[in-house]
């Protein structure tokens, strides 16, 4: 289970102090999962059936979560955010929706810089609030193990939150008006999303005349997701399920690997290749067809229904031209994988402000790029990875509200890269579900 440590693994912070790794990783050794391996094997015979092309994934969340963001309103305002636009997709599209929260665990950050400079002094670079502190001072930018400590159980109140909002009513579809209560007066999505809400609403009022009232609509499946990117972290919180004596990663109940830690021999590719999760792994524009086919003999050399999803964030620019090609290699291959878009990180750009933005515009060219290259070739555009918040944050520009990049500074909150806000991420849940319907 443990070859991961032989090999070379990119993106780990230089911890200053190998006893109190050794520690802080003991620690953690001797807390309960936070997932259970059924709930694990539950997600992946849901993604099995979107690799079939009978479903669509909605993964979201924040780029980096913090641990001052771990409050009610926060967690509840990102959950009725996903929650919206699964209403919006599953019933503007027709297709049942598979609600993967990038939550509950998203708190190491890989860099493109191991440091950071502001004016003249260079400090390392911020790399998540599980490994140092955001504050630009030498002391917030040591890392510390012991914030993976933090992160365990920030990660377990957020998911306790999670499964009493999911399970307890308040995801209930008939609250499908009560998400939208704040919302619906101050922003055009919001009032588009009232208007379905109202369709959903008579729709469950004849179920019920009908004298039919599922269960199912009581409650809300719901998984959790982080970058699998700390290994101290995740092999930690690995365990041998006591039921097929497999191992699997408890953290949550999908890890992936980042676009900067997929290199085939890396430590990253050898340790997820060892659990039994369902994974993904970000595939950006330099991915050959042929290391495609690698990384399913490596990740999934069983072929296993669910068991592997390709995640690719080309870019705006560039997806109508190299996806074609990681498609018909994977599918000459005879192997059904999930394929989900990415439209952020091939679309950031600096706005001259200085701020890291992202224009709504090229998120939603990349996504329509992603269904046009399907379409095309008969494949499945299988579900949306996106970066979001429910707060009104102004981080990335464009969308139903106009931002401009004047807007950028007066509620940019992001720890990393910038998110959708609200009322962007319900305009792109509407115009998901019209490409979904074409
Ligand atoms: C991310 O998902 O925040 C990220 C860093 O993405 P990628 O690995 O695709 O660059
Ligand atoms: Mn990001």
């Amino acid at each position: 289970m443990d070859t991961w440590r032989k090999l070379t693994a990119k993106q780990q912070p230089s911890w200053p102090d190998a006893g109190e790794l050794t520690r802080a990783a003991a620690e953690l050794r001797s807390y309960p999962p936070l997932v259970f391996a059924g709930e694990c094997d539950l997600l992946k015979e849901r993604i099995a059936a979107v690799a079939r092309g009978e479903a669509f994934i909605l993964q979201g969340g924040d780029c980096a979560e913090t641990f001052d963001a771990v409050t009610a309103d926060a967690i509840r305002n990102k959950l009725k955010t996903l929650l919206q636009m699964a209403a919006v997709l599953t019933y503007a599209a027709s297709v049942p929706v598979v609600k993967i929260g990038r939550i509950a665990g998203q708190y190491g950050k890989p860099r493109s810089k191991d440091t950071e400079t502001r004016d003249g002094v260079t400090l390392p670079a911020y790399r998540g609030d599980s490994v140092n502190g955001f504050e630009f001072t030498p002391d917030a930018r040591i890392p510390d193990p012991w914030r993976m400590v933090r992160m365990y159980h920030s990660s377990a109140a957020t998911l306790n939150l999670v499964r009493a909002f999911t399970t307890g009513g308040y995801a209930d579809l008939r609250q499908v008006h009560a998400w939208n209560q704040d919302f619906v007066a101050s922003s055009p999505a919001g009032e588009r999303y009232e208007v379905l809400a109202g369709e959903i609403e008579r729709a469950l009022r004849f179920m019920e005349a009908c004298g039919t009232d599922p269960e199912e609509l009581r409650s809300v499946e719901f998984f959790s997701s982080h970058e699998g990117l700390l290994l101290e972290y995740e092999s930690a919180l690995t365990r041998i399920d006591s039921r097929t004596r497999e191992p699997y990663n408890t953290s949550a109940h999908f890890v992936w690997i980042g676009e900067r830690t997929r290199d085939l021999d890396g430590a990253h590719v050898d340790y997820f290749s060892k659990i039994r999760n369902p994974i993904g792994i970000k595939l950006g524009p330099t991915t050959s067809p042929d290391a495609a086919i690698s990384y399913l003999d490596k990740l999934d050399p069983h072929r296993e229904p669910g068991r592997l999803t390709f995640v690719v964030r080309m870019g705006a620019g560039v997806v109508r031209d190299k996806l074609p090609a990681l498609i018909e290699k994977v599918t000459s291959e005879g192997h059904q994988v999930a394929w989900i878009c990415d439209p952020m990180h091939g679309n950031t750009f600096e706005a001259p402000s200085g701020h890291k933005t992202r224009r709504f515009d090229d998120v939603l060219d990349e996504v329509k790029g992603f269904f046009e290259v399907h379409r095309g070739l008969g494949s499945h555009p299988g579900g949306i990875h996106v970066e979001l918040t429910g707060d009104d944050v102004t981080e990335c520009v464009g969308g139903g509200d106009e931002i401009v990049f004047d807007d950028l500074g007066t509620r940019y909150e992001s720890a990393c890269d910038p998110r959708l806000n609200r009322s962007q991420s319900l305009d792109l849940a509407f115009l998901v579900a019209e490409m979904y319907r074409e």
